[in-house]
């Protein structure tokens, strides 16, 4: 019979995940931790991140959250430092934060445009640049970037969050090429429309009332309904793990179909 956690070896890795405090990053740290792994959660929201690690530490496992905006270089650079202090390694970087603003370049303004390239793609790059060099020095890790269908193919009014996601995924790649050498397996996870808070905002933004415009599309999909987090963080969880020594540089869609 074979020993599924021995299979996996996720029990004592430690895992930085950012945007944690919610949606598909919450869903990520509660499945991660269940699994054994220690969870170190990276986000802005102080209050929704500690009601997490609270949930999670309930549930007898393991995490610790450590306040991070990952626009700024020096909170990415004092996140890693502090993970490696406390714990000795980083096994494991899961580049979860996004943000989504939803206009045309008609009447998307610059401050949004930067904010979302910063929060959505430049945190990819400030993360890494100072997790990467601790990977390598261990001998290797995983890292996983969540890109969005999005990254694959045009959205409408979503001019910024389309630009950032595509810039997510060719980046793996490019990412993927350097670190392979360095035994890092660096790939992209690309949800299709998933039930979190970022997905009702953007219902709001475009002045639509969420369960009707979600139930409408969704009905039109081959699956037939939202994702949830957890059916993003069951793939994070594979690409994570050792079943999947030799995948890097590529993407998995986890969409219901939706761009089937
Ligand atoms: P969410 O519920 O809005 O969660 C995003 C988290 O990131 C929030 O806790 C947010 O804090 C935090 N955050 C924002 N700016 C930050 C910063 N500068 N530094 C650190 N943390 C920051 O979003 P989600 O739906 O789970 O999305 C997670 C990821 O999946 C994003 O990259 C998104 O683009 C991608 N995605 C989502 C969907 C979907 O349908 N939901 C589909 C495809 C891809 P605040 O709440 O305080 O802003």
């Amino acid at each position: 019979m074979i020993d599924l956690n021995k299979l996996c070896g996720m029990k004592g890795k430690i895992a930085v995940i950012t945007g944690a405090a919610s949606g598909i990053g919450a869903g990520i740290s509660k499945f991660f931790a269940d699994a054994g792994v220690t969870v170190v959660m990276a986000d802005i929201n102080e209050s929704l991140a500690n009601c997490v690690k609270e949930e999670i530490i309930a549930a007898g496992n393991n995490s610790i959250f450590i306040k991070c905006d990952v626009t700024k270089e020096s909170d990415c650079k004092a996140l890693a430092d502090a993970v490696i202090e406390k714990f000795g390694k980083i096994d494991i970087l899961v580049n979860c934060a996004g943000v989504a603003r939803r206009h045309t370049v008609e009447t998307l303004s610059e401050a949004d445009w930067d904010l979302a390239l910063n929060v959505t793609l430049k945190s990819v790059f400030l993360m890494s640049k100072h997790i990467v060099p601790y990977m390598k020095k261990a001998g290797g890790g995983k890292i996983v970037n969540i890109g969005s269908g999005w990254a694959l193919k045009g959205g409408d009014h979503a001019v910024s969050y389309c630009a950032a996601k595509a810039g997510v995924w060719n980046m793996t790649r490019a990412m993927a090429i350097d670190h392979g050498p360095d035994n890092i397996n660096v790939n992209c996870v690309c949800p299709g429309d998933i039930d979190t808070p970022m997905l009702k905002s953007e219902c709001e933004q475009l002045g639509g009332v969420y369960d009707e415009k979600f139930k409408e599309e969704c009905a039109q999909r081959p699956m037939a309904r939202l994702g949830a987090p957890v059916d993003v963080a069951m793939c994070v969880f594979f690409l994570c793990s050792d079943m999947s020594p030799w995948v890097t540089g590529t993407s998995l869609v986890v969409d219901g179909g939706g761009i089937a």
